[in-house]
Order: structure tokens, then sequence, then C-alpha cells
């Protein structure tokens, strides 16, 4: 497994937010993570991260414990996380806000460049020498993937990545999405937009209150009715 978290605990203050979470990603996977607002998607990810460290379980990355480490230490290490905010440098261009994150990676795979980043998505090679500040949503959040991935990262946490864009916008980024996974990435998505995650996934993981209810291949969700009006009300 590239990716194993087994019963993991973690608070904000004295809110017992994730109460013994497990799951697993396996090289080349693409697993979502859905659940309601708040059901604590956003903590899983962060907690994987080092930003909001669990107070008990494991979190194992290539079979090495990672848990309680700090985020850049964890991000050495080859863990890739765009959050949720897309944060990109405003005042940057597009092209410095990829080549301001870029670090070697460990040799695995073929590694990222500000060109290869520009084949992904090709429309950041348009926006090349704009500011940060004034790309759209779309456009941020993929420079922002890009931005991650000018980490080498060998498995990338993408934290509701659909969230707030435009239809036509979510489909490209689902194909930008599927071709990374093609190219051998493996990728952990958090969503609450059912149809773009299933699409590109292999694996679900459906969290409630801290706590996964259900883990099944897509195959398997899809037909599962229940799951899905019980915890997502869909
Ligand atoms: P969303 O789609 O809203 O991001 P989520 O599934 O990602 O939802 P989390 O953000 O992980 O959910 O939140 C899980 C729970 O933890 C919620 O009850 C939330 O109110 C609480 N929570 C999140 N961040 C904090 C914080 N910094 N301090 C205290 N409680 C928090």
């Amino acid at each position: 497994m590239v990716l194993e978290v087994s019963q993991i605990h973690t608070y904000y203050g004295s809110s017992h937010v994730l109460q013994g979470v497990s799951l697993s990603v396996a090289e080349g996977e693409v697993v979502c993570l859905l659940g309601r607002n708040g059901a604590g998607k956003t903590t899983t990810l962060r907690t994987i991260m080092g930003l909001a460290p669990p107070r008990s379980g494991s979190v194992k990355a290539r079979g090495r414990e990672i848990g309680g480490l700090p985020p850049h230490a964890i991000a050495r290490l080859g863990i890739g996380f765009v959050p949720e905010d897309r944060r990109v440098y405003p005042d940057l261009t597009v092209r410095e806000n990829l080549l301001v994150v870029h670090r070697r990676g460990d040799g695995a795979g073929r590694a990222w460049t500000v060109d290869r980043v520009y084949e992904l998505f090709p429309v950041l090679a348009r926006l090349d020498s704009h500011k940060g500040g004034y790309l759209s949503g779309g456009e941020q959040q993929m420079l922002t993937i890009g931005r991650t991935l000018m980490t080498n990262p060998r498995i990338l946490l993408l934290d509701e990545p659909a969230e707030g864009l435009s239809p036509l916008v979510v489909q490209a980024l689902a194909e930008q999405i599927m071709r990374l996974k093609r190219e051998g990435m493996t990728i952990l998505l958090s969503e609450q937009n059912l149809r773009f995650a299933t699409h590109l996934s292999d694996r679900a993981y459906v969290i409630e209150k801290g706590t996964i209810r259900y883990e099944g291949t897509v195959a398997e969700f899809e037909q599962n009715e229940a799951v899905r009006h019980r915890y997502l009300m869909v």
C-alpha cells in the first residue's frame, strides 16, 4: 500500500472529529472519500498531511510510519496535498507560482517541469505570464494542482477539487485527473460531487461523523442505493 491509515483519532481542541478512521490506497489507484459537509473529509486529509496530527492511530506511507511527523517532512516523503482553498500567490505569474515550489523528487518516475504541467493543463500555458490573482476559480484549481505536481509527489491528496467550479470546468478537470491516473499517479480525493468522484475512482469510502460507514469498489457503491441515500442524501 502506498498509503495506509489505521484507526486514527483526531481532535480539534476537545472536539473529537475523527473517530477511528481507517483507509488505504494502493499504487496507481484513485480512491475517493465521500461525505456530506462536516463529515470529516478535510480533517482526514489534513491528518494524513500532518496538519491536524492524530492523537492516536497510525498513518503509513510506503510502510513507513509518518503519523506525528511535521507537514514538510511528510511532503518530502512524496505526499502532495492540494487544499480546498486553492491559495495561489496572487502577485506571482503562473510560471512563478509553479517554479517557487519546485523540488526534486526521489527519482522515481518522470520528473515534473513547467512544460509538463502546461502539457497537462494547456489553459495554464496560455496564462504563463499572467498574475495568479487574476485567474478564474477553475484556472486557480489547475494551478494549485500543477504546483503540487512540481514537488514530484508519489501520491496526491486532492481536497474537493470540483467544488464551486462550473460543469464545463469540472469536466475538463476530470479528464486531466484521468490522464494523471493513466500516467500512474496514485490519488486520494475527497468529494461531495458524486458523479465527478465515481467517474474517476476505483474505490470509494463514505465518511459520516468522523467514522467510515462504507467501503467498496465504485461499481459496488453505484449499486448501493441505501448507502448513498443514508449517508449522502442522494
Ligand atoms: P467540508 O465539506 O465542509 O469541508 P468535511 O467533510 O471536509 O466538510 P471537516 O472540515 O473535516 O469536514 O470537518 C469535520 C468536523 O470538524 C466538522 O464538525 C467541523 O465543524 C469540525 N472542524 C473543522 N475544522 C475545525 C477547526 N479548525 N476547529 C474546530 N472544529 C473544526
